[in-house]
């Protein structure tokens, strides 16, 4: 059975990029009756977080994304989390030091600079291979026995050419002196993505890998890695990243890329799946408007074009446009405002911001109405009303959307600590530092708590509205 997957690192926002490729493994699944799996890549264990990879799940089950086996649903293959499988990981690299395909490596982070800078002085742009990292016998015993730490990296060729097969590209040649002996496991005894990435796939009976072409590098890698233990390789298939309109690829500089703000801004989900499944893919018909179903029934691998495609976000408002407009029923339609934000759970939120300040029901939507809004129209004048110059302002918006990157629990204490931090160092009164927050925020000076506001409008919502009165 063809069996594909998608391996996100769960280290910050559910990206985009990632719902894009999981439906392209989904319906490549789908196509020859094989099945989808999920399986979260955590082996960065100071950037991965529980909370990241619940966000993964629900982002994708929002979008209508299921999974037959993962974390979350178990399955015969598991576990699914790579941090719960590092016997398995020691036990292969154990296998690879035995056969003499990896070594372990004493090397000091200043040496390995020092080699670095000894190469690139000599003009000399190979990567770092075994006989380059090898130090003489006697000092490998010593550092054994001082117990040094060490890392285990995988031999390397010195020269010729990789190539690697790709079902979109054909064959990919690639160099092998760019590449160094990559390592397999830190220091601390955690195995590195290529490692896990390998062992993971075959033991999970992956038969097709379709992943962003940010990837292809990693390639010769694995390849060497699957001849090492004498697997076969799964096909490869890089998918082509999706681009700001600038054809630049997609950043959170520049576009937002989390899943959450899509969902917080009113997208239907189907609107956009439908629309990711128009990067670099299209129906044979080319009609624009289709359900996963119909992309599922319809998939065909060979029907990707490799042009970077574009994540534009006035074709995604437009195509929303369309669903909202023509393709829910009444009741859906109302079903949609519900489960957007007029729902219990979302108003009980609102309840302390709003009872406090109002004499009448009518007073509600006026003070209330930034909780259901998009982008505020804030202008130039606005922040002219405020006692700081505007250029000034702007700046403090900018680091503020820096930091509140950074925070990991959004709630009010933590926003109102980064706030604090923020306005000592520039010798302001929080007050002072909020007056712009608030005119980005809420689009007026007057208004609920703004704490508070960014703390229900959620990280992503907030990020967006920062970023947008910069501007
Ligand atoms: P940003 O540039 O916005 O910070 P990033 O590249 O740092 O994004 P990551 O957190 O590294 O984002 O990536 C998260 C996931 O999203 C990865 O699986 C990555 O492959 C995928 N991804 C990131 N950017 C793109 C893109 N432009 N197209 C497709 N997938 C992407
Ligand atoms: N953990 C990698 C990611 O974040 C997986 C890449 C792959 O699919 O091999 O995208």
């Amino acid at each position: 059975t063809v069996r594909t997957r998608i391996a996100p690192s769960p280290t910050g926002d559910p990206h985009v990029g990632t719902a894009y490729v999981a439906l392209f493994n989904l319906c490549f699944a789908h196509q020859h009756g094989g099945e989808f799996i999920l399986r979260i890549e955590d082996t960065d264990r100071e950037r991965s977080t529980r909370e990241s990879e619940q966000m993964i799940f629900d982002s994708l089950r929002w979008l209508g994304i299921e999974w037959k086996e993962g974390p979350d649903v178990g399955g015969p293959h598991g576990p699914y989390r790579q941090s719960e499988r590092g016997d398995i990981y020691t036990q292969y690299v154990d296998q690879l030091l035995a056969s003499g395909h990896a070594f372990k490596c004493y090397r000091t982070p200043e040496e390995l600079d020092a080699l670095r800078a000894e190469r690139k002085e000599a003009g000399n742009f190979m990567a770092l291979k075994a006989e380059d990292l090898q130090l003489p016998a006697d000092e490998v015993a010593r550092r054994e026995a001082a117990n040094a730490p060490y890392v285990v990296r995988m031999k390397v060729p010195r020269e010729g050419t990789c190539i690697v097969k790709d079902m979109l590209r054909g064959e990919i040649e690639l160099d092998w002196a760019q590449v160094d002996a990559q390592i397999l496991m830190k220091s601390d005894g955690m195995p590195t993505y290529h490692l896990a990435n390998v062992v993971d796939d075959h033991l999970m009976e992956i038969t097709h890998v379709l992943r962003g072409e940010e990837w292809i590098n990693s390639a010769p890698k694995h390849q060497l890695l699957y001849e090492y233990f004498g697997w076969e390789m799964p096909e490869l298939c890089h998918l082509p990243l999706l681009r700001n309109p600038d054809k630049s690829k997609l950043s959170k500089r520049k576009n937002p890329t989390s899943i959450n703000y899509y969902r917080r801004m009113g997208y239907l989900p189907q609107a956009v799946l439908n629309y990711l499944g128009r990067m670099g893919w299209s129906m044979p018909d080319e009609r624009e408007k289709f359900s996963l179903d119909e992309m599922k029934a319809n998939f065909d691998v060979t029907r990707i074009s490799l042009g970077g495609p574009i994540f534009d976000l006035e074709k995604l408002n437009w195509l929303n446009g369309l669903y909202l407009r023509e393709e829910l029923t009444d009741d859906q339609f109302i079903r949609a405002m519900q489960e957007w934000a007029f729902n219990r759970e979302y108003i009980d939120q609102l309840l302390p911001e709003i009872r406090p300040r109002i004499q009448k029901l009518t007073d509600v939507i006026p003070l209330a109405g930034h909780f259901f809004a998009g982008l505020p129209d804030v202008a130039q004048d606005d922040f002219e009303l405020i006692n700081l110059p505007v250029e000034q302002q702007k700046e403090l918006l900018q680091l503020m959307v820096w930091r509140f990157e950074k925070v990991r629990h959004w709630d009010k204490d933590s926003l109102f600590e980064q706030v604090k931090v923020l306005s000592s160092h520039y010798e302001l009164k929080p007050k002072q530092l909020l007056a712009p927050v608030f005119m980005a925020i809420t689009g007026s000076l007057t208004s609920t708590s703004v704490i508070d506001a960014m703390a229900i409008l959620g990280s992503d919502m907030t990020r967006a509205r920062l970023r947008h009165a910069v501007d």
